[in-house]
């Protein structure tokens, strides 16, 4: 099986709004962290900082964040 990518992690988590293009990813998304604690524990993670940005009214931080997340990432391979 194949793991969800992060960008797709990302965006279900920053997602606001359902339309037909949301919803495959939702889809695809949910379908896979149900059979996979990998995937799973991730988006927990990221939905976890996106919540605190969101409380703090700095849900614009998250793209800049992630991406130094992502970087970081990169950098441990
Ligand atoms: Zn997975």
């Amino acid at each position: 099986m194949e793991h969800l990518k992060i960008d797709q992690i990302i965006e279900f988590v920053s997602m606001t709004d359902i339309n037909t293009e949301t919803l495959s990813l939702s889809s695809k998304v949910i379908g896979h962290v149900r059979e996979c604690q990998t995937c799973s524990d991730t988006l927990k993670a990221y939905r976890l900082v996106y919540e605190e940005l969101v409380r703090l009214g700095k849900e614009a931080e998250f793209s800049k964040i992630v991406k130094k997340e992502k970087a970081l990432r990169e950098l441990e391979k």
